[in-house]
């Protein structure tokens, strides 16, 4: 639990001598501290930003075998991704959920439908459980009416699951704390300490804001935190870490971004995946807390990466153009969208035209004693953690092997350990907050096991994950902690009233620093989750 004062209880903790630093907390450093964590290292993680404000919070939110990636003919990938999700959905109940799909094929499409067919059989084969079907267009319009286009020719059912990604990151981060681990938020690893000539630990600069005027760049406080093993899982950033122990830069940054829509405006109860007419690209659209995604774009990002990403006009236009291409009698325009999100991916450079062909595999890179563990997906998050955690045994042999078949994430407490609630809602609490969910029923105040708006989180939610889960700016709170960024209208402009009443006590801020982090949310929420036109 990180309730006020536990950064300054971490940051006293740091001059002890680590068996393992893991510098980033997207999902690959969450994973690979959970695993440190289970096997007994000393392990502290450090992430420059909010933990899982990189990628980790940018995703599709599939947690997915990835069919587009037996069309690429990456047969072991999609296998070790049927076999995770598998994993994650029994383990990570009411995080991870089910979801099913409607593959729709339309009329002039580059890829036909039985061909659809095959990478269907091929997918449940791998995943040791037959659960698709082919369908007419009736068929596929009796299960998603609003499948209205005359060119549609054909169709097939099958299942995937999704995820709350950030949610997911913290859930890691936070159990793997519970087992001994240390995490910091908002604490860069500036540079890289050496032993003659090999990496054996980081100099660390906490980013808190001090006092006002909140520099919220530069903190004042560093430290030089030394372990026998330094992972780098920077994700997308990987490379410039690397260049201290003069790595090559390999890897190729690329942009995904997504629309969202509110449901009553696009109301689906499954996914629907298709071929975009431009560029036969799958898209999917489905409905995910609240709200209805449409992803994604996949191109080269062109700049450093960053947390500042924003949805070009370009992939707005490209993702409406499949929305029309798949439900035209909805009269949807760009007008009707409620939240953007961008996000970029790191995949190691092979120099292909198109950003599509390259390869999703992780990579794992032992460069004078950092070890670099990127790109992957989240769904593989806890084979990656594991190859990672295999190398670091060759520095530290004396710990002991990980079992395959560790659980990742801690088991659930009973449901009924859970506030008064409709069951699906005990479970979304429990697969969220894990052990911690109990908690939320001692904290609500009259009212606040209600539902924000049109979002499925609960006032009383707020009221937690401002009290006790390491929020350290305002959007900490409202982008990842709960999605109302995304799944409210404004990002959730329009409540701050009732929002302020409940959390500027629980973080204890000042109206000063309050009015100064409403504006720098009022301004990163226009400036990187609504559309570049609005
Ligand atoms: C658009 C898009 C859609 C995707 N959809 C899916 C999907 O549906 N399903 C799926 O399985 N996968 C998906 N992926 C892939 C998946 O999201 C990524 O593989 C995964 O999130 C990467 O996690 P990571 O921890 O490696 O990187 P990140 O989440 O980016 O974490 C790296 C962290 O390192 C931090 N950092 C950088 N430099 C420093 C430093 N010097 N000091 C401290 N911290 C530092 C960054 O702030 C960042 O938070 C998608 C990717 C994209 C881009």
């Amino acid at each position: 639990m990180w309730t006020q004062g536990w950064r300054d209880t971490v940051w006293s903790q740091l001059d002890r001598e680590f068996d393992l630093i893991v510098i980033g907390g997207g999902i690959t450093g969450a994973g690979i501290l959970r695993e440190a964590a289970r096997a007994g290292l000393k392990a502290v993680l450090f992430e420059q930003g909010d933990f899982a404000s990189g990628t980790s919070s940018r995703s599709s939110k599939l947690v997915h075998g990835g069919l587009r990636y037996l069309r690429n003919a990456k047969i072991k990938l999609t296998y070790e991704s049927v076999h995770e999700r598998e994993h994650l959905l029994k383990e990570g109940r009411g995080l991870v959920i089910p979801l099913p799909f409607l593959m729709a094929n339309f009329r002039g499409d580059k890829i036909p439908a039985w061909v659809f067919g095959f990478g269907l059989s091929l997918y449940d084969i791998l995943a040791l459980k037959w659960n698709h079907a082919y369908y007419q267009p009736d068929g596929l319009r009796g299960l998603c009416p609003q499948l209205t286009s005359p060119e549609m020719v054909a169709g097939y059912r099958y299942f995937d699951a999704q995820t709350d990604d950030a949610r997911l990151v913290l859930r890691v981060i936070l159990e793997a704390t519970k087992d001994g681990a240390l995490a910091l938020n908002y604490a860069r690893v500036e540079g890289l300490l050496k032993t003659s000539g090999r990496v054996s630990g980081v100099a660390v600069r906490d980013l808190m804001p001090g006092s006002a005027p909140f520099d919220y760049a530069q903190g004042e406080k560093t430290a030089e935190v030394r372990a026998r093993a330094v992972v780098n899982a920077t994700g997308a950033w990987a490379d410039s870490l690397r260049e201290q122990v003069r790595g090559p830069k390999r890897l190729r940054i690329l942009r995904g971004s997504h629309i969202f829509f509110p449901s009553s405006k696009l109301p689906l109860t499954r996914a629907v995946t298709f071929l975009h007419p431009k560029d036969s690209r799958p898209v999917f659209i489905f409905p995910w807390e609240g709200v209805t995604l449409v992803g994604t774009t996949d191109v080269d990002h062109g700049a450093p990466p960053s947390t500042d990403l924003r949805i070009s006009q370009a992939e707005a236009d490209y993702l409406m153009e499949a929305v029309t291409h798949a439900f035209p009698g909805l009269g949807l325009s760009l007008a009707d969208v409620q939240s953007t999100l961008a996000g970029v991916r790191a995949v190691v450079d092979t120099g292909k035209a198109d950003p599509s062909k390259e390869s999703r595999e992780f990579v794992l890179w032992n460069e004078a004693g950092l070890l670099t563990v990127s790109g992957g997906k989240l769904t593989t998050f806890r084979l990656m953690a594991q190859t990672a955690l295999r190398a670091v045994r060759a520095i530290l042999p004396e710990h002991p092997r990980l079992r395959w078949h560790e659980r990742v994430l801690d088991p659930l407490p009973p449901e009924t350990t859970v506030c008064d609630l409709p069951p699906e809602l005990r479970l979304r609490l429990l697969g969220r907050y894990g052990n911690e969910a109990c908690n939320l029923d001692e904290v609500a105040q009259e009212g606040e096991l209600e539902a924000i708006g049109a979002s499925p989180s609960l006032w009383a939610e707020l009221r937690w994950a401002a009290r006790a889960e390491g929020v350290v700016h305002l959007d900490d709170l409202l982008a990842r902690r709960l999605r109302l960024a995304i799944n409210l209208p404004g990002g959730g402009l329009n409540e701050m009233d009732r929002i302020r009443a409940i959390v500027q006590p629980e973080l204890g801020w000042d109206d000063e620093r309050w009015e100064e982090e409403e504006k720098k949310y009022r301004e990163l929420w226009r400036g990187y989750y609504s559309l570049p036109s609005a």
